[in-house]
């Protein structure tokens, strides 16, 4: 088996997914369910019949383009990615996993292979939160993390549903049926952009990544007195946004505390009421992401943030009170997926390190229904969820290239 990558061929089918956007180029926005994400669907699920694959949807818009096997009946392997893009994003986040694997299939079959398994191409559903607050409805639906009270509950800012939104772009049918059981696949790659800089910085064209973190979100709502900024004395006051001050800085101090690289928290909303610079705060919002590949790790910040709360309420004379918006668990990667990899990029000698994601994929969520692993490609100075994001026609070649190895390994 000799397979090579048509990287010109494949460049061009990302330029070309990249104009099906709101925002104009080099930008992409491209939100689930609108008309730009219909026409690039058209366009993908186009190109894989194209390749001879047979192309099917669920009832969440999730897309899968399969090359039967020579034994159609053992379960499939899959890769696959996302196409949705946040507002003002680029064009290789998600779009390289969707398209590359698409490449992968078609090297293999120019190579003459004839796969025992059949290999499946998985377009998920809104990896990215932007309509509905929450990322990764596909592949949390397909792998049972979410159920068919998403339908109603999901909303835009608008205050359409779900069921409203994905009916009306053509996927109809019940919410219930888009799970898959465990062994459906027998293994599920995804090949991504880094979106970090340690492939760049180190010269090295393959991460193989051994776990995924997961976010833990929280909304702290901070309720203490306002007042006028002249008028009121410093020790009567019970200014909410000292308080969420404090407890943001708690939130710094716990996650340096763990001494873990990959343990990270960030505090990225503070909104203060009333928002005048002459009156004392009397309510403030806060909304943490913590994130971890070591879930008990996440979790004792998680503690030490609660506790930070109750002494900035005590300290300071306000009620805090915490919401968990969201907590997945990380995911670790397949050992067995894992060294297919390696030996594929030792048999091309591909220089390559083990490395962990601190973004989430929808590999966290295939993980809970099949062996996964996730192949990482260097982008231009780590930058990602920008317009200026960029990976070369090489570093993306090489990437199809060991996915192809690894699907044909596990196929054969
Ligand atoms: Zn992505």
């Amino acid at each position: 088996m000799d397979q090579t990558v048509d990287s010109g061929r494949l460049s061009t089918e990302l330029e070309r997914l990249a104009a099906f956007s709101t925002a104009p180029p080099p930008a992409v926005t491209r939100v689930v369910f609108s008309e730009e994400d219909h026409c690039a669907r058209e366009y993908v699920k186009w190109s894989c019949r194209e390749a001879g694959l047979s192309v099917r949807e669920d009832a969440a818009g999730n897309t899968f383009a399969r090359w039967a096997g020579s034994e159609p009946e053992l379960p499939a392997v899959a890769t696959g990615s996302h196409i949705d893009a946040i507002a003002n994003a680029g064009r290789y986040d998600g779009t390289v996993g969707v398209l590359g694997g698409l490449e992968a299939i078609r090297a293999l079959q120019r190579a003459g292979v004839r796969p025992r398994r059949s290999i499946e191409l998985v377009l998920f559903s809104a990896e990215e939160p932007t309509r509905f607050g929450l990322g990764c409805f596909g592949s949390r639906l397909l792998s049972g993390c979410l159920d068919e009270t998403a339908d109603e509950k999901l909303r835009d800012k608008d205050g359409r549903s779900l069921r409203e939104l994905r009916t009306s772009a053509g996927f109809s049918g019940e919410l219930s049926s888009v799970r898959l059981p465990e062994g459906h696949y027998t293994g599920f790659f995804e090949l991504h952009i880094e979106q970090g800089p340690l492939l760049e910085r180190e010269g090295v064209p393959v991460g193989l990544v051994t776990a995924i973190a997961a976010p833990a979100s929280l909304r702290i709502l901070v309720e203490g007195g306002g007042g006028h900024a002249g008028g009121m004395l410093m020790p009567d006051r019970h200014d909410a946004f000292l308080a969420a001050a404090e407890i943001a800085l708690a939130l710094e101090t716990a996650v340096k505390a763990t001494g873990a690289i990959d343990t990270v928290g960030t505090t990225g909303v503070c909104e203060v009421f009333p928002g005048a610079i002459n009156s004392v705060p009397s309510r403030a919002k806060l909304e943490v992401d913590v994130r971890d590949i070591d879930e008990a790790r996440r979790d004792s910040v998680l503690a030490a943030l609660s506790q930070a709360c109750e002494r900035a309420s005590r300290q300071r004379g306000v009620s805090v009170r915490t919401e968990l918006l969201n907590a997945d668990p990380p995911a670790r990667c397949s050992a067995e997926l894992l060294e297919v990899l390696t030996s594929a990029c030792e048999k091309r000698s591909i220089p390559h390190r083990r490395m962990v994601s601190r973004a989430y994929h929808d590999s966290l969520f295939m993980a809970r229904i099949a062996p996964v692993v996730m192949i990482f490609i260097p982008c231009r100075n780590g930058v990602s969820h920008r317009p200026d994001e960029f990976a070369s026609k090489e570093a993306i070649s090489t990437g199809v290239l060991v996915l192809a190895e690894g699907l044909a390994a596990v196929a054969a």
